[in-house]
């Protein structure tokens, strides 16, 4: 068994064979990712299941569904991707010609969390194969059966010193976190981010981080709220809220904020049932800790809907929750569970000037008909990556840059966001010989000097 510092050094040398650069070889790994995820579906459904319960349908959507959309959108645009760009010149350069050519990092190393433990560690994987890099994984030590389930599968598909695959938690990541890498890709918590960076600042090293934090909703007076309470619920409690792109808390504009909470219990119960605790297809809480969280977010603010919790099976009802202040706890923090709180307001101005003195959000959410409401909201809020009208679809567009901004993250992938998350942009520009301007030089005479 290698040490860290030894699996990078291999990691490095094989980097710097060029093995990884050409688009064969590309093509055929990211193949073989595809197989070995395709041969496998039935295993990672189950691994997902036993870490959260995930059903089937939510398990394939999540984890199974949109590796293999986005592998098989990479091997179609691959080769294109790859050809250096060409761009103009200023008149200053008559002669010359200026390209960009995308470069891979070398060696990356990509930490993941435990909420769609396949999907976000094999998706950053996808860009850091297109980009023809070298890559160590570090999957969740919390989703404990898809972690196993992620290092068995890439070991026996790659060798170790073009992917390798770590299991563990803090200390491991500690240990890893003090090599020199290429490029870091994390995603998490940001106050384990501020971490990760850190680290990657004694060696200046790039790093991307995919984020969380609180995704404000809006309804607005003109929207169909039938299908806003639809969509929300739905955005809210799959995965049982774990997902770092769903709504957290709801800004309902008071005219229709009681209709708007009747349909969203109504949804809620339509998707999960009266009973969501005995619902075989609703997901548990990762673990009690997080259980225990979840449910001291309850206080102070009215139980308007669900708030059951079976500590046995790691379940949270669907909740809704009235009468909330910026004071209580469940405002405080990202809620990362089946809690909707909705807060009433009366002018849009109101509802900016909260959501602007929070951090910057990963996603947000606007339910209008306005179109005026909806340029407003687009041009005055900071925000990663939104809808309007939907929640969490805008994920699952691979030609959509997927990111946040300021506190939610930097960088973004997906697509092709992902092959340039994973390659550095080197520029070239190539001069002519065939004559000289030596006017550059500072000399008057001569403008141009035929050689
Ligand atoms: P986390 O930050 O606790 O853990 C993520 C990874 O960091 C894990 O692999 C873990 O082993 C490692 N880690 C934990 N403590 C560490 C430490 N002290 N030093 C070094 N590494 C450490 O995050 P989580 O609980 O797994 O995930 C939940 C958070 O992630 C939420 O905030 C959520 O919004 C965010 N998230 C963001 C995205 C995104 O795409 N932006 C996706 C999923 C989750």
């Amino acid at each position: 068994m290698l040490s860290y510092s030894e699996l990078v050094a291999s990691q490095r040398a094989y980097f710097q064979t060029g093995a990884t650069r050409s688009y064969e070889f590309r093509k055929q790994q990211l193949e073989k990712l595809y197989r070995l995820v395709a041969d496998n579906e039935a295993l990672i459904l189950k691994a997902v299941h036993d870490d959260l319960n995930k059903s089937e349908m939510e398990g394939f959507f999540a984890d199974v569904g949109y590796i293999k959309f986005e592998i098989s959108h990479t091997l179609k645009h691959l080769r294109k991707w790859m050809r250096p760009k060409r761009v103009s010149s200023p008149l200053t350069h008559f002669g010359s010609s200026s390209r960009i050519y995308r470069d891979p990092f070398g060696v990356n190393l990509i930490i993941a969390p435990w909420n769609y433990p396949f999907l976000l560690t094999i998706t950053p994987l996808i860009g850091a194969i297109a980009g023809g890099n070298t890559a160590i994984v570090k999957p969740s030590e919390l989703a404990v059966h898809s972690s196993a389930l992620i290092c068995k599968l890439l070991a026996g598909a790659f060798p170790s010193d073009y992917i390798a695959c770590i299991e563990g938690g803090v200390e491991e990541t500690t240990a890893l976190l003090k090599e020199r890498y290429d490029h870091i890709f994390y995603t998490g918590s940001g106050s384990i981010g501020k971490i990760i960076m850190s680290a990657a600042s004694q060696h200046l090293t790039p790093v991307t981080l995919e984020l969380g934090g609180k995704n404000p909703t809006i309804v607005d007076e003109s929207a169909n709220i039938p299908l806003a309470a639809r969509r929300i619920a739905w955005g809210k409690l799959l995965n049982a809220g774990q997902t770092c792109i769903a709504p957290d808390y709801i800004y309902v504009h008071r005219s229709i904020e009681q209709r708007f909470r009747e349909q969203l219990r109504d949804e809620m119960i339509r998707l999960y049932t009266a009973n969501p605790i005995e619902n075989p297809d609703f997901t548990c809480i990762i673990n009690e800790r997080h259980l225990d969280r979840l449910n001291s977010l309850l206080e102070g603010p009215t139980v308007y809907h669900g708030g059951e919790a079976d500590r046995q099976r790691r379940m949270l009802a669907p909740t809704i929750l009235t009468d909330v202040s910026w004071e209580h706890a469940v405002m405080k923090e990202e809620i990362f569970g089946p809690i909707a709180p909705i807060l009433p307001y009366d002018s849009l101005e109101e509802a900016f000037r909260v959501i602007q003195q929070q951090e910057k959000p990963l996603a947000l959410y606007l339910f209008t008909e306005n179109d005026h409401v909806k340029k407003r909201v687009i041009r005055e809020l900071s925000f990663g990556t939104g809808s309007v009208n939907d929640t969490l679809y805008q994920f699952m567009n691979p030609n959509l840059p997927f990111g946040g901004v300021g506190g939610s993250g930097s960088g973004a992938y997906h697509g092709v966001h992902s092959y340039h998350c994973f390659t550095h942009q080197k520029s070239v520009l190539t001069q002519t010989t065939q004559f000289d301007l030596p006017l550059r030089y500072g000399k008057v005479k001569g403008a141009l000097q035929i050689i």
